[in-house]
C-alpha cells in the first residue's frame, strides 16, 4: 500500500521511525513535510498528488468526515499528576469544578476527577460541540466541554501542556479558570486573558472602522473550509456599500497578506484562532466574523459623522 504519513510539529521527530516500521511491513511510505495544525488539516491534496491509498494522521482524533482513506493514530501522554495537589490551595473556595483536557490527556481524566472528588470537590465533565469527540476534551475551536457546563461549575481546571487550549476555553466561559501544566510544573490563572482579549477585540473593531476594502480569508483545509460563510460575509459587506473579495489559501501566509496592500482589513473564516492568536501578524486589522458585523453596525451608526 502507498501511504502518506502526517505528523503535527511536536511529533515530526518520530516520522522516520514510523516510516521505517511501515516500510518493513511492505508498504511504500512518504512523509508529509508540510506544517500540520490539526486533524482539520489533512494532507489530502498531497496524498492525491502522489496517488497514495491512505493517509495515516498522527497525534489527533478525527475532526470531520472526509472522502479519503484516513487512519488516525491518537497520542496519549502520561502527564505527572503531582501538580494537582499543588493546585488545591488555589481551588479552596470552589466546591464544583469543571475539568477539561486535550486528546493527549483524555485517558487521565477519570484519575483527575477521582483526585478532586477525594479532596472534597464535585466534578463536572462537559461535552464537546462535535469537532472534539470525547467528554471533557477541548480543541482550539471546540470549547463545548467547557462552555456547556459554565453555569454548573464554580471554576474550571485545564490539565495539560501550554495555554493555547485553555485560552480558547477561558474566552468562552465566565468562571475562574486555572491551567495546570504538569509538564512545566505551572499553575496559571487564565482570567486576565479574558479582559485582554476583550480590549484587543475592541481595538481591532475601532481600527477597522475606516476600512472600505475587505479581504475574506477562506481556507481550503478540510476542517476549516467555509466558503458559505465567506460568501455571506462578502454580501453583508457589499450590502453596507463596501468592497469585499474572497481570498483563498490552504495555509494563510501573513507576509503574503501584508503584500496585499489594497485591503484595509481582513476577515477570518478559517481556524477561529487566527483572529485571536495571529492579529499582530497583519498590518491591516484581522477580524473575526462577529467583529466584522460589529464594524458594519458601527459604520451604519457613524454614517452621519463627518470623516467616516
Ligand atoms: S483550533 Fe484551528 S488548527 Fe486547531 S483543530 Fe481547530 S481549526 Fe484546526
Amino acid at each position: 500500500m502507498r501511504i502518506l504519513l502526517q505528523f503535527p510539529e511536536g511529533l515530526k521527530q518520530e516520522a522516520l521511525r514510523h516510516a521505517k516500521e511501515l516500510e518493513s511491513e511492505g508498504n511504500e511510505v512518504f512523509i508529509s513535510a508540510s506544517p500540520t495544525y490539526g486533524a482539520c488539516d489533512l494532507a489530502i491534496d498531497e496524498a492525491k498528488n502522489i496517488c497514495a491509498d491512505k493517509i495515516i494522521h498522527f497525534g489527533h482524533a478525527e475532526f470531520n468526515k472526509v472522502e479519503f482513506n484516513v487512519e488516525y493514530v491518537e497520542y496519549s501522554i502520561d502527564a505527572p499528576m503531582n501538580m494537582l495537589e499543588k493546585a488545591l490551595p488555589q481551588l479552596k473556595d470552589f466546591g464544583t469544578i469543571g475539568i477539561v483536557v486535550t486528546i493527549q490527556q483524555v485517558h487521565q481524566l477519570s484519575e483527575i476527577k477521582e483526585f478532586f472528588e477525594k479532596n472534597g470537590k464535585k466534578v463536572v465533565i462537559g461535552k464537546p460541540y462535535g469537532f472534539a469527540k470525547k467528554p471533557g476534551q477541548i480543541l482550539g475551536c471546540d470549547i463545548g466541554s467547557a462552555a456547556s457546563i459554565d453555569r454548573d461549575v464554580d471554576a474550571f481546571v485545564y490539565f495539560g501542556g501550554g495555554i493555547f487550549h485553555p485560552l480558547g476555553a477561558a474566552l468562552a466561559t465566565t468562571k475562574p479558570f486555572f491551567a495546570i501544566d504538569p509538564f512545566n510544573s505551572k499553575i496559571e490563572s487564565m482570567d486576565s486573558y479574558r479582559e485582554k482579549h476583550a480590549k484587543r477585540s475592541r481595538g481591532k473593531v475601532l481600527a477597522a472602522l475606516k476600512s472600505r476594502r475587505f479581504g475574506i480569508l477562506v481556507s481550503t483545509k478540510n476542517g476549516q473550509h467555509n466558503m458559505a460563510l465567506g460568501k455571506v460575509l462578502k454580501r453583508k459587506i457589499e450590502d453596507a456599500g463596501l468592497d469585499a473579495q474572497i481570498l483563498v489559501s490552504n495555509t494563510f501566509d501573513f507576509e503574503s497578506l501584508n503584500n496585499m496592500r489594497e485591503f484595509d482589513a481582513f476577515v477570518n473564516t478559517a481556524c477561529p484562532r487566527i483572529a485571536i492568536d495571529d492579529i499582530d501578524r497583519t498590518a491591516a486589522p484581522l477580524l473575526s466574523a462577529n467583529e466584522l458585523m460589529e464594524v458594519i453596525r458601527m459604520k451604519g451608526e457613524l454614517k452621519e459623522v463627518p470623516g467616516y
